[in-house]
């Protein structure tokens, strides 16, 4: 058996050519999962480009317009940390901060997560909840992937052979909002059993945005904008949260795992939307009262 080579380039133009020069060869970030994947012989990588001296992948900026964009290799520690996601992209810094343990948290990148679409993963819900959009970089250049369309299935993503994400982007939340991310686990540092991720603003007493979520509901995130539209214009009053969980429900066809049932699954949607909608709604500007 060859031996496995490893790159490490220091331009995102380097990465694509090693990978394009190479179809077994596979990108390398934190390689939480990457290399538990190795270990266990699932995959055997002819090479490991490395993304860990690209600049570019290790930067979050914050725009003067509200929104926030966040290189591939930002680890999940740095981003729980990072006080710039306020308000609506708190969900974002949130469900890091819900990731594993502090070890996972330091290794995994978001750019490793999002690239896996793992759909119990706590970042890709928290992604499509707070609007963000996937910068793809690839032998044709780069484009824009909504993380909504992102997610294809378990474990599947838009991306290309060769195709690497470069960034994630978060666009301005609207004035006011505040986002949350609800996980519930079998035990703390767990994969989720289910979670919702919320992000919303208040207007008169009426909730006047939302975008909701769920991880672990489906084999990818589970957004239906019908649970969104019940809630607009609403007080967000116990009818209007059961009618919107129902319909989440009828969206969502969870697995039967070690972590929970389908039907117990199920079971936590109504109870974590409404608990995910209380907190982002007391953190709201004027919504809490
Ligand atoms: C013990 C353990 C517990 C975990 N618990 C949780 C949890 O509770 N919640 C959760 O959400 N996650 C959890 N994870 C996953 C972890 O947080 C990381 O998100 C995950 O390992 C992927 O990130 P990484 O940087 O390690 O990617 P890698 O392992 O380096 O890569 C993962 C895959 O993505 C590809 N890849 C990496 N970066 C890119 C890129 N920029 N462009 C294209 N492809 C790329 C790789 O080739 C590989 O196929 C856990 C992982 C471990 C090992």
């Amino acid at each position: 058996m060859p031996a496995m080579q490893f790159h490490k380039p220091t331009s995102l133009d380097e990465a694509i050519a090693l990978l394009a020069s190479d179809p077994e060869a596979m990108p390398l970030a934190g390689g939480a999962t990457l290399v538990a994947m190795m270990n266990a012989e699932l995959i055997e990588p002819s090479a490991l480009v490395s993304l860990g001296a690209i600049d570019e992948l290790q930067m979050v900026e914050a725009a003067a317009d509200g929104g926030v964009r966040i290189g591939a290799m930002v680890c999940h520690a740095a981003l729980a940390a990072d006080a710039r996601l306020a308000a609506g992209h708190a969900v974002v810094r949130q469900a890091a901060a819900e990731i594993a343990h502090p070890t996972v948290r330091n290794i995994g990148t978001i750019g490793g997560a999002v690239a896996h679409g793992d759909p119990s993963s706590d970042l890709p819900a928290a992604l499509v909840a707070a609007d963000a959009v996937i910068e793809a970089a690839g032998p044709a250049g780069r484009r824009d992937i909504a993380a909504e369309d992102f997610f294809e299935d378990y474990l599947t993503t838009a991306l290309e052979e060769v195709e690497m994400v470069a960034a994630i982007r978060l666009p301005a939340s609207p004035a006011g909002a505040a986002g949350h991310y609800e996980k519930f686990a079998r035990v703390h540092g767990d994969y989720a059993t289910l979670s919702v991720a919320v992000m919303l603003a208040m207007a008169g007493g009426e909730c006047s945005f939302t975008r909701i979520a769920l991880a672990a509901a489906g084999p990818k995130p589970v957004r239906i904008e019908a649970a969104e539209t019940r809630l607009v214009g609403s007080s967000l009053d116990d009818g209007a949260i059961a009618d919107a969980a129902n319909l989440l429900v009828e969206a969502s066809d969870p697995v039967d795992d070690v972590r929970g049932s389908a039907e117990f699954r199920l079971m936590l949607v109504p109870r974590l939307l409404a608990r995910a909608i209380a907190v982002a709604r007391s953190q709201t500007e004027g919504g809490g009262a």
